[in-house]
């Protein structure tokens, strides 16, 4: 019989187990530690978890915990154990408990495991693990160290089987949420990478449309000139289209994923007016700028923020009548610089200035639409200019007045 005081102290690591329990979510030290409570408690040389396999119908060892070395438990792991020949699959098929002073006078246990472990099995107490009355394995105290096995010792051990039915319950919930979560980055990840490949595919003979229907607009007259600039007019809509298929990845970028340089701002505004002229000159747009000829600088990802503003200076000519005016112009405000784009366009009224900054985000209704366009632009270069810590926004009177767009950014002193 157990002193009061030892009952205290058995009390007291079990509930320490439970705290342990509910604290970890990592299946192997958990049952490793409940497995070690479970020989210290009940004074047995080992303790093992066996898991039913459903499949087989065979018990596996899934954690075994005694002062022997890995190599033991190893074994023990590659050895199945039948349910209807043993000790073990005796207390799943009964649902109940099996207390046994000597295993070797009893005809159900199977010898195998210990042959093949070279462990000596001689007494065992081993009670049933459920989950919401469900059988999922045997929890086992073997070899107890002294006298035979008691009442006290079943009960700790059927609490500490009911602890790690949970902890195995919850670990492989998570295992599954995480493979669940792995499969949903796989799919994304295949999303991403077709839309990257496809993108950057469709752009070489789009190119070449471009090229040639440049050349065949300038170079006929009449009726043919027009059917170029018709062909031109498409595929560059088209151009725009996968442009921003190219620079969805961008939507979120991270400050981590920029290349910083100091970048003058003259660089970055000619380089946005050179991408947007041949459609602007398709367009006939007076399109004015005025550049900064000091050396002012920002820092910033050279090859993005043109991006951001060449987005911003497509939508204009796209936005607006052809041979209106468009402006690509410069302001200094304390220590930044406001790059705006002016155009004369169709104007955006005051309750869509925030939202068209939004993923597909447009504020021409999709089946009424004259305008081409997937709404990813503005998201894009918002995405950019912030991470490149900069900000954008935009100005108008409202519908039919034009609209201004501003990129700021912090100017290097
Ligand atoms: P997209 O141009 O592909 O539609 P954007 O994200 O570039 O996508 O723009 C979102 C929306 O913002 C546009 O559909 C349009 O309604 C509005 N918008 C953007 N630029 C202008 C502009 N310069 N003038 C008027 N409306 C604009």
């Amino acid at each position: 019989m157990l002193t009061t005081n030892e009952k205290v102290t058995k009390l007291n690591r079990l509930v320490e187990v439970s705290l342990v329990i509910n604290s970890t979510l990592e299946l192997e030290p958990l049952l490793r530690f409940i497995m070690d409570a479970a020989a210290e408690l009940t004074r047995a040389q080992v303790a093992s978890i066996l898991l039913i396999d459903n499949k087989t119908q065979e018990l596996h060892f899934m954690a075994f915990a005694s002062e022997s070395d890995e190599e033991h438990a190893k074994r023990l792991k590659r050895i199945p154990v039948p349910l209807n020949k043993s000790i073990a699959g005796a207390i799943v098929l009964e649902n109940k408990p099996i207390r046994l002073d000597d295993v070797t006078k009893d005809p159900r246990h199977y010898r195998v495991t210990d042959d093949k472990s070279g462990f000596l099995t001689n007494s065992l107490l081993g009670v049933p693990m459920r989950i919401k009355e469900r059988v999922i394995g045997v929890l086992e105290a073997v070899n107890k160290l002294d006298n035979g096995w008691s009442d006290d010792d079943q009960l700790y051990l059927e609490i500490l089987a009911s602890q790690a039915a949970v902890a195995i319950e919850n670990a492989s919930l998570v295992a599954r949420l995480r493979a669940a979560l792995q499969d949903l980055s796989q799919v994304d990840k295949l999303k991403n990478d077709f839309i990257s490949i496809a993108s950057h595919e469709l752009r070489t003979p789009l190119g070449v449309i471009l090229g040639y229907a440049t050349f065949l607009k300038e170079e006929s007259q009449g009726q043919a000139s027009e059917h170029a600039a018709a062909v031109l007019n498409s595929a560059d809509k088209m151009r725009q289209i996968i442009e921003d298929m190219v620079n969805l990845r961008y939507l979120k970028v991270g400050e981590s994923e920029l290349d910083f340089e100091d970048l003058l701002v003259s660089e970055l505004m000619m380089a946005s007016l050179h991408e947007v002229q041949t459609m602007a000159n398709v367009k006939d747009h007076n399109l004015q700028y005025r550049i900064p000829t000091n050396n002012l600088k920002v820092r910033a990802d050279r090859y993005k923020i043109t991006m951001a503003l060449t987005n911003v200076l497509n939508n204009a000519v796209k936005f607006s009548p052809p041979a209106t005016q468009i402006m690509l112009g410069y302001e200094l405000r304390d220590n930044e610089v406001w790059i705006f784009v002016s155009d004369k366009g169709i104007g955006i009224p005051a309750d869509h200035l925030e939202k068209i900054f939004d993923t597909f985000y447009q504020v021409e209704d999709h089946m009424t639409r004259r305008h081409g366009g997937m709404g990813l632009g503005l998201s894009i270069a918002k995405g950019v200019v912030e991470a490149n810590r900069g900000r954008i926004w935009a100005v108008s009177e409202g519908e039919g007045k034009g609209a201004t767009f501003y990129l700021s950014l912090p100017l290097i002193k």
